[in-house]
């Protein structure tokens, strides 16, 4: 398989150079030249798989040099540090089917991709002799699942900026507290978004980003997609062996990666099996105006009790809207120049295409709260905000006759804070979380000033 840019400048590359540009060098994003689709056969011989085993058939769909049994490997060392023998597993509660993927060692979705894209760095680089140095900036869940991905590997470090005092102290926590000779953690004085603008300042120094072969982790990374297919199929798998031929599933979302991934699993299945795919969005409503209007306009970020949700520009949109403009790069180039002008993109025309792919609602801040109280005292089961956004919009768009499948992408401890208000408590930290505040931490204190940070990676990196 080979990969492409959403804006068709590029030649095309094989899945290691794919992994190792991350955005492509046209400014695009980066997508196989087709999508694969499999047949009724290959689903039915694919029902008794391990998780595992699933995703590396799926995997070798997109892949083709990476030798079987490398990938095998780099698979299993992925998904050990899961805490569930099935990785992702579904749970029943009442009508609705939750898709638990907070079972690796940060406890959100956003491990089951950088697990991955952590050895796959690895991987590369030790065939390439090559080294990295990656950078980032996170709010919250990104820049702990990234260290989790790399943390004592070789060839690779990570710096990753988070803005001090501003994330929940378990989410500073689970970054600082890990002490491998690679991570840097680095507290700026500031916001995230002086963060952020920081982060990419410093990309865009070329010959400062090329000497030091800076590398991103951000969700716009081909692999953190591919990753996230698998579950999809194996949800499906799971109740079609329950007799559910046909099913939803509906996705919080904030960037379009995890519910980008859904829309590939659509296509990769035969037709049918997944019928819908809900969009959920907190009050931050850019897509779901999208969806529902095709308006796809910046607004202003609105701060929720969902933060990993808090967007106004979704990072993987452009990979939709590839397909939206039937595979016309130069036409998607003009759209994306067009937003960036002017914070509007018109899409209007589309909306019937669109409502055949997705359906949307945006959840408010009251409904969440309420959601995750009404669930927990007919289920006895704690939702976290993110999930609880996806729950409540699936309870409007269900249909009773299939099955709805919710993803819950982080657990209820991470966001502890929210949960109280909905039930009166904080839920119980589980052990991985109940032992940080006793663990030693590292962490540099940097101004939110470009000079000083350049310093601080100058230092630290490797060269
Ligand atoms: C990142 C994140 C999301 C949103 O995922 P996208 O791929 O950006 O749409 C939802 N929930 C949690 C807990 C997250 O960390």
């Amino acid at each position: 398989m080979r990969y492409i840019s959403t804006r068709g400048g590029i030649d095309p590359l094989g899945f290691q150079d794919a992994v190792m540009m991350g955005l492509a060098r046209d400014g695009g994003l980066l997508l196989p030249e087709q999508l694969p689709r499999v047949d009724g056969a290959v689903l039915a011989r694919w029902q008794a798989l391990s998780y595992q085993q699933l995703a590396h058939e799926i995997f070798s769909l997109f892949i083709d040099d990476i030798p079987g049994p490398d990938l095998e490997d780099l698979i299993e060392c992925s998904y050990a540090s899961f805490s569930h023998p099935q990785v992702t597993p579904v749970r029943k509660q009442g009508d609705i089917h939750i898709l638990e993927l907070f079972h690796g060692p940060t406890l959100a979705f956003k491990d089951v991709a950088l697990q991955l894209l952590g050895n796959l760095f690895a991987y590369v680089l030790a065939r390439t002799g090559g080294f990295m140095n990656i950078l980032g900036a996170t709010s919250g869940d990104t820049g702990s699942a990234a260290i989790a991905g790399v943390r004592g590997k070789n060839n690779i470090n990570i710096f990753i900026l988070h803005p001090q005092g501003r994330t929940s102290p378990i989410q500073a926590l689970q970054m600082t507290t890990v002490l491998d000779a690679n991570v840097f953690n680095i507290a700026v004085r500031g916001t995230f978004d002086d963060a952020q603008s920081l982060v990419k300042a410093l990309f865009n120094d070329l010959s400062f980003r090329d000497a030091y072969r800076l590398g991103a982790v951000n969700s716009i990374n081909w692999a953190r997609v591919l990753a996230q297919v698998v579950y999809y199929v194996y949800a499906c798998l799971r109740l079609r062996r329950q007799g559910s031929a046909s099913i939803d599933f509906s996705v919080p979302t904030g960037n379009f990666g995890d519910i980008f991934a859904g829309f590939v699993a659509r296509n990769l299945l035969p037709p049918g099996c997944i019928h819908t795919l809900i969009l959920a969005t907190n009050a931050n409503d850019l897509l779901t105006r999208f969806v529902t209007r095709g308006d796809y306009s910046r607004g202003e970020v609105i701060a929720t009790s969902s933060p990993s949700m808090d967007i106004q520009i979704a990072s993987n949109f452009e990979r939709y809207l590839y397909y939206l403009r039937d595979q016309d790069g130069a036409r998607v180039r003009q759209d994306i120049e067009g937003f960036a002008a002017t914070g509007r993109l018109d899409l209007s025309a589309c909306t019937e295409r669109v409502a055949a792919d997705f359906r949307s609602r945006s959840v408010s801040e009251e409904e969440t709260i309420a959601t995750i109280s009404d669930f927990y005292h007919q289920h006895n089961y704690l939702l976290d905000p993110h999930t609880a956004v996806g729950v409540r919009a699936a309870q409007d768009f269900r249909d009773p006759g299939r099955p709805v499948v919710c993803l819950a992408t982080a657990h209820p401890a991470k966001f502890g804070e929210a949960v109280a208000r909905a039930i009166g408590s904080e839920p119980p930290l589980p052990p991985t979380l109940a032992d940080l505040a006793n663990k030693e931490s590292r962490c540099m204190v940097v101004d939110a000033d470009i000079a000083a940070i350049r310093e601080c990676i100058i230092k630290n990196a490797l060269r």
